[in-house]
This record gives C-alpha cells, structure tokens and sequence, in this order.
C-alpha cells in the first residue's frame, strides 16, 4: 500500500521511470484487462535466461513455463537485448545434467536439498542476474534422492542423463508401478516407449513416498531393457 501511494504521489508532480517511452517499448508494464490505456503498477521483468529450446529441450511438452507461454504469452518475443550465454549440458553428477541457460533461478531444487532430502548439496552461487544453482566447492552432486530434482524443475534446465535425448513425452506411454528394486514399495510412473522402458517418475502416494523416489529407484530399473539371461547365452 505504501508503494501505490508513492508512486502515486510521484505521478502527480513528474511521469514515473516505468512509463517513460523506452520502458514502455520493451513491456515492463502489465496492460490493464479491460483497459489496455491504464497500466497496472507492477514492473513486469522480462526473462532473459530462457533461450528458445523447446524444440531441442528434454522438457518439451511437459514444461509449466512453455505451458503457459502457449497459454498466456504474446506470439513473438518482447525481449530485443542479447540473451545470455552460459555453459549447456553441465554434469552436476552422473545422473542429473544443468543446463544453466535455463535456469530461472526459482530456487526448488535448491530448496529440495535443504527441505527434502535433508543434504543441501546445492546453493545457489553469486547473485542477481549471474545466479546460479551448484554444488559446494563445485564437487559432484551427491545424494541418494538427486534425480527428484529433475522432476520439479519447472523448465529444463536439470535433465535426466539417462533420458536426455531418447524420446520426446509425447512418445511414451506410461502406466503405475511399484518400485521393485528398493524395499520400501516406492509408488512410480513406468514410462516406456513400445517394448523399452525408457525412464520412472515418482507417482504420489502420501502414506508411502509422498511423491519422491530414490536415485536406486529412478535409475535403477536399466536391467529391464537387457535381454533375458536365456536368451543371452543362446545368442552366444
Ligand atoms: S529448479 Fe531448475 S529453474 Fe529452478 S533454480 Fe533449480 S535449476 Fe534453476
């Protein structure tokens, strides 16, 4: 409230910074629904981390931010400054791949270390635009519950290792399982792509797994894509 005031009291002697022509031009105001001629007061900070990978992004097809750019964004780009460039395909460990282009620094898988998991592998390192998630000290990202950080990242900047590249959501069909590598009966999406199974997500079960699942879980299932034992002795 004291904000509106302010600004409203600075509007009446001179025009506020946001509504000079070049701020305008580049869209830092929202546009009022039913009145596209009375700005909100709400500075509006173009994202200029995200490149344009969704054609090429892991992400593709399941991802909140080009959900709701499809939804709710305009049909080309506001943003006219030159994109960042930052190292893409950065292996955090042997199962989870940054991507930091990415990043919109929103801080979950940071927060699942500390809040989930319990090991606070990752912080976030410099800050403001320069922001970034990693290790400490720049080791590997070791923990046994790394690969539930791949699923709530809201864009794709952390990938699977195992998955990246080999199929596209929309190619797979998935059906609930239960996990029968660890002892505990971990709820999970089985996702395969005709006879191969390609990945496992955690499937939500509050008095089991909440929605999480351990790295033996998520990446330890490989062995269904080996040919029987049988059969391998026969083709030698
Ligand atoms: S969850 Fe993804 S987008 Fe959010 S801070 Fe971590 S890497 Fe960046």
């Amino acid at each position: 409230m004291q904000t509106t005031g302010r600004l409203r009291s600075q509007n009446a002697k001179t025009p506020s910074r946001l509504h000079s022509p070049g701020r305008r031009q580049h869209g830092y105001l929202y546009r009022h629904r039913t009145n596209p001629q009375r700005p909100k007061r709400c500075p509006r900070i173009p994202p200029h981390q995200p490149p344009l990978d969704c054609p090429i992004c892991d992400r593709g097809g399941e991802c909140p931010l080009q959900n709701n750019t499809l939804a709710y964004g305009p049909s080309t780009s506001r943003f006219i400054e030159v994109k960042r460039h930052l190292p893409k395909a950065y292996p955090l460990s042997q199962y989870v791949t940054l991507d930091l282009e990415r990043c919109i620094q929103c801080g979950r898988c940071v927060r699942f270390t500390e809040e989930i998991s319990g090991d606070a592998q990752l912080a976030f390192r410099f800050r403001g635009a320069e922001m970034q998630p990693s290790t400490f000290q720049l080791t590997d990202f070791e923990s046994k519950f790394s690969g539930n950080v791949i699923e709530i990242c809201p864009v794709g900047a952390l990938t699977s290792a195992r998955y990246r590249f080999r199929a596209r959501p929309w190619d797979l069909e998935t059906k609930p399982g239960l996990c029968t590598v660890t002892p505990c009966g971990t709820n999970i999406w089985f996702d395969y792509r005709g006879s191969k199974f390609i990945r496992i997500n955690g499937r939500t079960n509050e008095a089991v797994n909440e929605e999480w699942t351990a790295d033996r879980c998520k990446f330890g299932h490989d062995f269904y894509n080996d040919p029987p034992a049988s059969l391998r002795q026969t083709s030698e």
